[in-house]
């Protein structure tokens, strides 16, 4: 993640740009798909023993509040944050340099013909794509 362009973006929406923001946002910015509280916080915990869950909330709703973050409620109990840059698109990772190319999505036809077949509201769907980049051949 460049985190220049995340602290002038912070910065431009009155947010400073503590460590423990960017360190949420790197992890929103990675997975690039939908993630709870409890997700983020796991994904930090390694690193930081210190965080707490009421924190990672607590950013996590200043970010939604600067529409920085999107809130969905997929189910009851539980919120899922994404980012709100960006246009949907997924990943063609290289395992061997860790490149990561953003790539159209293949899946909107697909989608369509899983609503028709089987009723569902489909609220999302991931796909990575893994391989070997020419670079590392
Ligand atoms: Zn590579
Ligand atoms: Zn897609």
């Amino acid at each position: 993640m460049d985190q220049s362009i995340w602290i002038d973006k912070l910065k431009e929406k009155g947010l400073k740009a503590t460590q423990q923001r960017l360190a949420i946002l790197e992890v929103l910015v990675e997975e690039n798909f939908p993630l709870s509280a409890q997700n983020i916080f796991s994904k930090l915990r390694r690193n930081n023993p210190n965080l707490r869950l009421s924190t990672v909330y607590r950013t996590l709703n200043s970010f939604v509040e600067k529409k920085i973050v999107r809130k969905l409620d997929l189910i009851d109990k539980e919120s899922f944050f994404e980012l709100l840059s960006g246009e949907h698109h997924h990943h063609l990772i290289c395992m061997k340099c860790g490149e990561i190319i953003p790539i159209d999505c293949p899946l909107k036809d697909y989608e369509e013909e899983l609503i028709d077949n089987t009723d569902y509201t489909i609220i999302d769907h991931r796909l990575k794509i893994y391989g070997i980049c020419p670079r590392c051949r």
